[in-house]
């Protein structure tokens, strides 16, 4: 089997409402989406970023795409190898290892439909055929009512039968943030998971300052207290609180990842499997998580084939640690189920990802176990430059 064409859809859509988080607000969604095509007629889809980018739709086309044509689209490790090598003195991070991680999706979801197999499978066996959920939302939104609104959010995941979840910190002064978190945990009662998210908007001060304030609410974790370039600010935010810290959705390849993990910066790693190297990168940088006993919950923010790479990775998996009694969030990771609007992912699927009660299962049906339907694609599309 060869490779015969590489295609790339930016897609956009705007949205009613903007919703905001630490640094920045969102009017529009979007989406880079991977299209391989081989001599056989079989198609691979992929997501680079999170969110994807029009750079990215470019480095694919004059970087990577000559690299790529005319392979075998199941010499996965070896095309990984070559586009990371080609881009490496300019890339390491950031986009370049964006548009590797897209392609290298879609490899994983093209090798799964030439061989009538689940990407899990191609992974290395199913652990677990359903994985929990949290939601992700409580973003900031421009209202005059934001705590009241936040509330009536949270209590709408709640009886969408979700355990966990997760809100943001870092927009506002810490004195009105904590506020909110102090609200949506007295509506939610105190069995509920609740997390926060600050996108780095702190120093390590100014965390360690909020955290102690955040202990009161019993968060489950404090993710991205500080910039993914201060590990020192990691250590010290993590010595200093008695919550859980996460991180890593900043951060790319087995190779970025290697000081996280062995300095024992983050006490939750989340990698993007869109970013951080696609399928194939996040299996190693799990495996260094698992040899120092770091779980690993994969950040998502995407369409349904960034939920379906993510749902096939939790699906492999291991406890961390095995135990007769493994618990969700406890030993065993859960699903970033990102509820923020966004109509390209409600739209982009034969068959929407959903939970119920909230668990979501693990796709079934060859490679990624997406079906995209291709108007959507001509909808949504933007023409780039
Ligand atoms: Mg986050």
């Amino acid at each position: 089997m060869k490779i015969t064409e590489i295609k790339t859809h930016y897609l956009q859509a705007k949205l009613d409402q903007p919703f905001g988080w630490s640094l920045d607000w969102a009017e529009h969604r979007s989406a880079l989406l991977v299209q391989i095509d081989t001599d056989e007629g079989i198609t691979g889809w992929g997501e680079a970023g999170a969110p994807g980018s029009g750079p990215i739709a470019a480095i694919i086309s004059q970087i990577l795409k000559p690299l790529i044509i005319g392979q075998d689209p199941l010499d996965r490790e070896v095309l990984w190898e070559k586009m990371y090598a080609k881009t490496r003195d300019y890339g390491q991070k950031g986009l370049p290892v964006e548009a590797i991680s897209g392609i290298d999706i879609a490899l994983w979801d093209l090798m799964g439909k030439a061989l009538n197999l689940p990407v899990h499978k191609l992974l290395g066996g199913q652990m677990r055929g359903r994985v929990m959920a949290y939601a992700t939302g409580l973003y900031y939104k421009k209202t005059p009512h934001l705590t009241q609104e936040l509330v009536q959010e949270a209590l709408g995941y709640l009886k969408a039968g979700f355990p966990a979840i997760k809100m943001k910190i870092g927009g506002l002064s810490p004195a009105e943030d904590l506020e909110n978190v102090r609200a949506v945990r007295e509506a939610i009662g105190p069995r509920v998971l609740l997390m926060v998210d600050a996108n780095h908007a702190y120093n390590a001060v100014t965390a360690i300052q909020v955290g102690r304030e955040l202990e009161k609410y019993q968060v489950f974790w404090f993710e991205e207290p500080v910039i993914p370039e201060d590990l020192q600010g990691y250590l010290e935010v993590k010595e200093a609180l008695n919550i859980p810290i996460a991180g890593g959705e900043c951060e790319y390849t087995r190779f970025g990842f290697r000081e996280l993990i062995s300095r024992r910066a983050v006490d939750i790693l989340q990698p993007d499997t869109c970013k951080a190297g696609g399928l194939s990168e996040a299996k190693k940088i799990a495996a260094l998580a698992s040899a120092w006993g770091i779980p690993y919950f994969p950040h998502v923010w995407g369409t349904p084939i960034a939920i379906a790479a993510a749902l096939h990775l939790l699906a492999v998996l291991p406890e961390t640690p095995s135990c007769r009694n493994a618990l969700p969030f406890v030993q065993v990771p859960a699903l970033e189920f990102d509820r923020t609007p966004h109509p390209i992912r409600e739209e982009l699927a034969v068959e929407p990802i959903l939970p119920e009660g909230g668990w979501v299962k693990v796709p079934t049906a060859p490679g990624l176990g997406v079906e995209v339907r291709e108007e959507i694609l001509s909808k949504y599309r933007v023409v780039l430059d």
